[in-house]
C-alpha cells in the first residue's frame, strides 16, 4: 500500500498536494511572522486587516490566490497588503516542493519529511522575524527544539536509528553540541571583541536544529551561514565604502545554511572538506 502511495507515477501528484501545504503554511508563517514580535497569540484571533480592522474571510484568506484576486489590497478599505505576505507563501511552498522532492528522489526514509517541514516552517519564519526585529524569538526556538526532540523519540529513523531512545539521545545530543558550540564560540566572541558577535537568539537556533536534525546540521548551517554572510558583508562593506556599524542580523544566513544543508546535504559538506584538503 505505501509502496504503490510512492510511486513514481503519483510523484506528480504528491508534489501539488505538498506544494499547496507549503502554500497553506506559509499562511500560517505569515501570521506568526507578525504577531510573535509583537506578543500576541498565534492561535486563536482571526486575521483582520491592519488598517480598518476588517476581519478577514475565509475566502480572502485563500494562500497566494486571495492575494491575486484582491490585488493585493484590503477587501474593504482597499489598503495595499505587502507583496511579503505572497512572498512567504510562494517561497514555504517551493521550499516544501524542493524538500518534498529530495527526500522522494533521494529514497529516504518518508519520515524525514516530518523534521524538515519543521525546520523548513521555522527557517522562513526565523529568517522574516530576524531581519524585522533583530531577534530570533524564543517562542520558535523552544518549540522546534520540543518538536525535535518528541518527533526523534517517535520517530528515531529521523536520526538512522531503530530505538526511541536512541532516537531521544541523538536529537538531545544534537541540541546540547550544536548549542554547547554556539554558546562557547558567542562567549569568546563577547570576550575578545567587548561585544556581543553572537546573539542567544542565534544560539538557540542552533540548538534546535540539532535537536531536529543531528549535529551535523548545526556544523553544516553555521558553516554556510558564515560563508554566506562574510560575502554579503564584504559585498556590503566594498558598495557602500565603509561598514558604519550597521548590525547585519545573521539568522537568514543561518536559516539558508540549513535549507542547504537539507537539499544538498553531506555532498556540498565532502566537497568543502575536499577543498580544503587539497
Ligand atoms: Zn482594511
Amino acid at each position: 500500500m505505501k509502496r504503490e502511495l510512492l510511486s513514481p507515477e503519483m510523484m506528480p501528484f504528491w508534489q501539488v498536494v505538498v506544494f499547496l501545504f507549503g502554500a497553506c503554511i506559509g499562511s500560517f508563517l505569515n501570521v506568526c511572522i507578525y504577531r510573535i514580535p509583537r506578543g500576541e497569540t498565534v492561535v486563536t484571533t482571526p486575521s483582520h486587516c491592519p488598517k480598518c480592522d476588517y476581519s478577514i474571510a475565509w475566502y480572502d484568506n485563500i494562500p497566494l490566490l486571495s492575494w491575486t484576486l484582491l490585488n493585493g489590497k484590503c477587501r474593504k478599505c482597499r489598503t495595499p497588503i505587502s507583496y511579503r505576505y505572497f512572498m512567504v507563501e510562494l517561497i514555504t511552498a517551493i521550499l516544501f516542493s524542493l524538500i518534498w522532492f529530495k527526500v522522494f528522489m533521494h529514497h529516504q526514509p518518508i519520515e524525514m519529511i516530518i523534521p524538515y517541514f519543521i525546520v523548513l516552517a521555522f527557517t522562513v519564519t526565523t529568517s522574516f522575524i530576524d531581519y524585522d526585529c533583530r531577534i530570533i524569538p524564543n517562542e520558535t526556538t523552544y518549540s522546534v527544539a520540543i518538536l525535535g526532540l518528541i518527533f526523534s523519540t517517535i520517530f528515531p529513523i529521523i536520526h538512522g536509528q531503530t530505538l526511541w531512545y536512541q532516537g531521544l539521545c541523538f536529537s538531545f545530543a544534537g541540541l546540547l553540541i550544536g548549542g554547547g558550540c554556539l554558546l562557547i564560540f558567542s562567549l569568546l566572541g563577547k570576550w575578545i571583541f567587548k561585544k556581543d558577535a553572537l546573539g542567544l537568539g542565534d544560539v538557540k537556533y542552533i540548538a534546535a536544529i540539532g535537536a531536529c536534525l543531528g549535529w551535523q546540521a548545526c556544523f553544516a548551517t553555521v558553516l554556510f551561514g558564515s560563508i554566506l554572510g562574510s560575502i554579503i558583508g564584504l559585498g556590503m562593506i566594498l558598495c557602500k565604502g565603509k561598514e558604519n556599524g550597521r548590525y547585519i542580523p545573521f539568522g537568514p544566513f543561518l536559516a539558508i545554511g540549513t535549507i542547504i544543508w537539507m537539499i544538498y546535504g553531506k555532498n556540498l559538506f565532502l566537497l568543502y572538506y575536499q577543498f580544503l584538503m587539497r
